[in-house]
């Protein structure tokens, strides 16, 4: 077998292109476009690259983005006020701050002094809370547009044997919930996992989102599943690798996500997808 590779670059420019038709509406119908406040603390060029890609992304779909660049070393109390201005600012509709915070930061903090109608990374524990409830309101971003890939791919997750490596609060947890959510069986499995690889060759549905290339063998993956490889990891030689070997599992599964110009796409495609459904929920105007 040799799988079918998901295109996220093509699916991500569809849900930007559906954003930028909403967007254009919001502007005819309340005169000022939606806006979302991307906030860098440091200068960490990794962040730096994905903040310009965010706020370049809010251009491109007729979005007005705020940037905030705080340095590595200011205080907290700084962060936390500007967080307040950007809440009490009504052309802000959505806030987002790039992680990691340098470390003199209380993460849980700063995302709790997001208000939960502005939160469109869904991080915040409320919008968490309201997944994990069976009714979300704004979901994390990586997560979410994780299912729209599926979705876009005609996948159907309901009923499926679901194996998530990977527990963080960004990726792994949310993504438990989405899937959970969707009907599926889901177990996930982080760096106390004993017997990694019996876990995945159960798997219908893997999604690896760990951080170490090539952590996933090849000859793991069960014949026919759908691999969601959200890992990025800079190879010695400079090349971009996820966390599943690539070569190796396309041979046996139906269907595979690329590194880069898979997930990372529909990442910032949902961000901009969660601020206008911001925008449009703080004007009243959702679902119309
Ligand atoms: P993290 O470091 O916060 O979490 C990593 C998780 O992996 C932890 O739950 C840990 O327990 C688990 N883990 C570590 N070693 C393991 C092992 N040997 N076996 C099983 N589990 C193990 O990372 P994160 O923020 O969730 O990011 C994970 C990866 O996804 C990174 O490569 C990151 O760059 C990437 N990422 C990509 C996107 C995207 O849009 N494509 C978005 C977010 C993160």
């Amino acid at each position: 077998m040799s799988a079918q590779v998901i295109d996220g670059k093509a699916i991500a420019r569809t849900v930007q292109e559906r954003v930028s038709l909403r967007s254009a509406r919001f502007l005819q119908r309340h005169g000022r476009r939606p806006g979302l406040a991307v906030v860098l603390v440091g200068e960490s060029p990794a962040s730096q690259i994905y903040v310009k890609k965010k706020r370049d992304a809010c251009t491109a779909v007729g979005i007005q983005s705020f940037a905030a660049n705080f340095p590595a070393a200011c205080p907290p109390e700084a962060l936390l006020a500007h967080m307040d201005a950007l809440n009490g600012n009504d052309a802000v509709d959505g806030i987002l701050i790039q992680l990691p915070l340098p470390p003199q930061f209380d993460t849980e903090q700063i995302i709790e002094a997001i208000s939960v109608a502005k939160d469109v990374d869904g991080f915040h524990p409320y919008n968490i809370g309201r997944l994990a409830l069976r009714a979300p309101l704004l979901r994390s971003c990586t997560p979410a547009g994780i299912m729209t890939l599926l979705a876009e791919t005609g996948i159907s997750p309901k009923g499926m044997e679901a194996v998530i490596v990977g527990a963080s609060n960004i990726v792994g947890r949310p993504m438990a919930l989405e899937l959970l959510l969707a009907g599926a069986t889901v177990t996930v499995c982080h760096r106390f996992t004993q017997d990694l690889e019996t876990h995945v060759r159960r798997a219908q549905l893997l999604v690896a989102a760990v951080g170490k290339p090539g952590l996933i063998r090849g000859e793991w993956i069960r014949p026919g599943a759908v691999v969601i490889d959200v890992g990025i990891n800079r190879l010695p030689d400079g090349r971009l690798s996820g966390d599943v070997d690539f070569a190796g599992a396309s041979a046996r599964a139906a269907w595979i996500t690329p590194v880069p110009g898979g997930v990372g796409p529909l990442t910032v495609a949902t961000l901009l997808s969660n601020t206008l459904d911001a925008a449009e929920r703080r004007v009243g105007t959702a679902h119309v």
